[in-house]
């Protein structure tokens, strides 16, 4: 079926006994198996953190005489053998979930657009949450043994590194990422030429080659537009993620929703069921409507079709924040483009018109849930949100009859979980465990697990995070790159033992980074308490463009700067998918302070309690459901204040009486030096019991493959 090549730089100088290195480096299933992982890192740690973890640079400059002695290194090529074992056995399975309990979705294709993968840091082509999940979606759609196809842009400039001046202003700095040193891959045609689609833009045709990540059995295409065909301005159209200027958005979307169709096509797809993960590849829908009507259907026929194999994931809760542009922006790029649906203007318009105070707006969204068979929201709650803000829609409906349910976020355990918490469910848990992750029953099983060992392992974890910020910090201390006081702000002073919390999100306005600031005074009592100290670890960027975000950052970061604070909150610069393990792994709570209902789901939190954090949020997404009284925390009651101030206020007491009465003493009871706190304990192990299959990816995606890809695959064409 496929009509295109596959073009994999050989360009590793390897021994012989150790020559599929390569291929394991141009193929990311490695990411979520940190076991085999280590073949990487062995051959020269330092490198490998260097590098970002990135195995296909680490190849390319690591000694040929590293090499050599790993090849003659019988501990060595037995690992690297089984890891190879592994990784066949993967790829090659024939008893995989789909092929077993869902076969039509190991014979028919899915596509499923994302404006951003989040797959490891040292592909930085993802901004946060959203990224992660398309990436998280692809690693178990591997897993499941599903016929997936992912389809995105290779940002040749990435998502931007985070520095903080000394006066906490965060700085951007942009680079090219170096494909050579990437796990990208061209793809070329029949003669050796890169493969190239393109589309109408206002009056000129832009142009797009592909390139691929392999992700285990998972082909992810991107688009890039940096060819010589286009114009200066149109090479950089795919740099950098989320545009703020509206036509360089406009153009994003048309090529990742228009172009995206043309490259399955062009590269020889024909998927059954599409999925728009977010908005932002909504024009999809009017790509497949264009081929049927030119094929010959009719609108209302072509628009049927379409409607009954497409799938839209909605992530924003705040009418705001939804895709939308503005009417004049689409005549300028759609006036060749409507006659091709049989349209006239206002009809095209009406797909997707939505009112709002300042004037109608072309709605991604409101396309999207026109022409979809399934819609869904990434929360309960965030699905009861969806219904009422898109009930405008169906004004005939109810709210709760509105056709939009909800299938709940999770997180790909392989990717975030602790190599040693692995190793340790290995043991007590049983050999495939990791298998059927997704059954509640199996993790009964963690209660078997002595209180010590598992302590043994969260001690090593916070260790490990404590020695990667020193390591980070003295790194940009010797290259003269920062101010003493930001040596301390970076975490040099922070402390094996204390009861340490994270805090790491983007910094956008309504995750409220500056809620337990509230009352400074209170804050400094409880983490300075001699007996029972506190220390807090903040990281995230902002936007680019989001001003009152950096200025959250500078207040947090003025605050970590302080004196007063005696070292004991920091601030972790440039907060990507390898900061966040460390500390997802390495904390005792997790903090996350959203305005409710603005947090569709946050994953972060799902990310800390499958590695034996305990979460301490407000009940809004994902832990408004996996809260249980007894598995963490949570911040409020629910209550929802129309006044922003009053509800600050009550969640920044709730905040502060719940960590002075409860969650303090209760880590330091019984406790003398580092022994183990019984009580904490219990709790760690009720939030791995409770959380590790609920808000699991493999969970999730069963979820999607038998509600909504499934009933599209059965269908009779
Ligand atoms: C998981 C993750 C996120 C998403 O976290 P939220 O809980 O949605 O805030 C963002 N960025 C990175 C790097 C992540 O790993």
């Amino acid at each position: 079926m496929e009509k295109f090549r596959r073009e994999i730089p050989n360009h590793f100088d390897l021994p012989t006994p150790l020559s599929r290195l390569g291929e394991l480096a141009y193929n990311l299933w490695w990411v979520w198996n940190a076991d085999d992982q280590r073949i990487f890192g062995m051959l020269d740690p330092i490198l490998w953190e260097t590098t970002n973890h990135n195995p296909v640079e680490l190849l390319r400059k690591v000694d040929r005489a590293r090499l050599d002695r790993a090849a003659q290194n019988p501990r060595y090529v037995e690992r690297y053998q089984r890891a190879l074992q592994h990784f066949d056995r993967h790829m090659q399975r024939t008893d995989t979930w789909s092929d077993v309990d869902c076969e039509p979705l190991s014979k028919d294709w899915v596509a499923y657009f994302s404006f951003e993968f989040g797959l490891h840091e040292s592909v930085p082509v993802y901004a946060g949450g959203l990224g992660v999940l398309s990436g998280d979606h692809l690693k178990e759609a591997s897993e499941l043994g599903m016929n997936l196809v992912g389809v995105g842009f290779i940002y040749n400039q990435g998502y931007f590194d985070q520095h903080i001046t000394e006066d906490g202003w965060q700085e951007t700095r942009n680079h090219f990422l170096d494909f050579h040193n990437m796990p990208i891959i061209s793809i070329v045609d029949e003669n050796g030429q890169p493969v190239k689609i393109s589309v109408t833009l206002q009056d000129r045709e832009v142009w797009a080659r592909v390139w691929s990540i392999q992700i285990g059995r998972i082909p992810l295409f991107l688009l890039d537009t940096n060819v010589e065909e286009n114009n200066l301005a149109d090479r950089q159209l795919s740099a950098r993620l989320y545009s703020n200027d509206p036509e360089a958005r406009v153009s994003q979307e048309i090529l990742l929703g228009i172009g995206g169709v043309r490259m399955l096509r062009k590269l020889g797809y024909d998927p059954k069921a599409w999925h728009m993960n977010e908005g932002h590849s909504a024009f999809m829908v009017l790509e497949r409507m264009r081929e049927l009507i030119e094929a010959g259907k009719s609108f209302e026929e072509a628009g049927e079709i379409v409607r009954k194999s497409s799938v839209f994931t909605t992530h924003t809760p705040v009418p705001a924040g939804n895709d939308q542009f503005p009417v004049w922006l689409v005549d300028k790029y759609f006036y060749q483009y409507w006659p091709k649906l049989g349209l006239d203007r206002d009809q095209f318009v009406n797909l997707a018109k939505q009112a709002q105070p300042w004037g109608e707006t072309f709605s991604m969204p409101v396309l999207a849930l026109r022409f979809s068979r399934y819609s869904n929201g990434v929360s309960k709650l965030h699905g009861e949100v969806s219904r009422e803000m898109w009930n405008f829609l169906w004004p005939e409906k109810k709210v709760d009859e509105v056709p939009i349910t909800s299938i709940t976020n999770g997180v790909q355990n392989g990717t975030f979980l602790a190599r040693r918490m692995r190793e340790l469910f290995n043991k007590h848990l049983g050999a495939d465990w990791y298998e059927h992750l997704d059954d509640p029953a199996l993790w009964d099983g963690v209660d078997q697990i002595p209180d010590e060992e598992l302590w043994e392992v969260r001690r090593h974890l916070k260790r490990k995070l404590m020695m990667f910020a020193n390591r980070r910090i003295r790194r940009q201390w010797l290259a003269g790159q920062i101010h003493p006081v930001q040596a301390i702000a970076g975490g040099a002073l922070l402390e094996p033992y204390s009861l340490t919390i994270g805090f790491a999100r983007r910094f956008a306005t309504y995750k409220r980074g500056y809620l337990i600031f509230r009352d400074m005074e209170r804050l400094l009592r409880i983490i300075n308490n001699a007996e029972r100290p506190v220390q807090i670890v903040f990281a995230g960027k902002a936007h680019p463009a989001d001003e009152p975000g950096k200025l959250i950052i500078q207040q947090v970061y003025r605050a970590v700067k302080d004196a007063k604070t005696g070292g004991r909150l920091i601030f972790m610069e440039n907060y990507d998918m390898n900061v966040a393990r460390y500390l997802v792994q390495g904390v005792d709570i997790w903090l996350n302070t959203p305005r409710r209902p603005n947090e569709a789901s946050g994953t972060s939190g799902m990310k800390a309690a499958i590695n034996g954090a305990l979460n301490f949020s407000i009940l809004d997404g994902w832990w408004a459901e996996g809260y249980n009284g007894m598995n963490g925390w949570a911040i409020g009651d629910g209550k929802t204040y129309t006044d922003h101030n009053l509800q600050d206020d009550a969640d920044a007491e709730s905040l502060y009486s719940t960590l002075e009465n409860e969650i303090v003493p209760m880590y330091y009871s019984g406790r003398v030096g580092d022994n183990l706190s019984s009580e904490w304990i219990k709790r760690v192990k009720s939030s791995i019991k409770t959380c590790s299959w609920q808000f699991s990816m493999k969970r999730m995606l069963k979820e999607y493959a038998n509600w909504s890809y499934r009933p599209i695959l059965e269908e009779e064409d």
